[in-house]
């Protein structure tokens, strides 16, 4: 690997390990995932799987099912990008898990060009579709 590209990685492992910080806001017990938004080495937005706005913090049921009410790290990401003044046309996502096929959508939708994560998740019919619209899918182990 060149200079240019070991850099490179090194950056999107540097993104990797905020966006898992971040997801340690997540009130989730199943699991807490975190996502950044980056555009021109700035991050835009982030977000992390949790209930929309003015909802209770609590994610799961009694018997420690997933709420449908929860959104995941990804939608709270692209969302605050919408509700800003900023563009997220050409961003990369950072996200420590790899996006299901709802976000993968949102993510289409919402003009990101890449999408670097951490961590298998489920099936991989997220990432297919991503690549079916073109977008470039990177996993990428961290390690600590
Ligand atoms: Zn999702």
């Amino acid at each position: 690997m060149d200079e240019k590209s070991k850099k490179k990685q090194e950056t999107d492992k540097r993104y990797l390990r905020m966006a898992a910080i971040w997801a340690e806001n997540s009130y989730c017990k199943r699991r807490q995932v975190g996502a950044l938004i980056v555009k021109g080495n700035m991050i835009i937005s982030d977000g992390y799987n949790g209930t929309p706005a003015g909802f209770e913090n609590v994610c799961e049921d009694a018997d420690n099912v997933t709420l449908p009410c929860v959104l995941h790290a990804e939608a709270n990401a692209i969302t605050k990008v919408a509700a800003s003044s900023n563009s997220s046309e050409g961003a990369t996502i950072y996200v420590t898990a790899s996006p299901c096929l709802e976000c993968a959508k949102l993510i289409i939708q919402s003009g990101i060009k890449r999408v670097v994560y951490s961590e298998e998740y489920h099936t991989n019919e997220g990432c297919e579709l991503l690549r079916r619209a073109g977008i470039t899918v990177d996993f990428l182990e961290v390690g600590s």
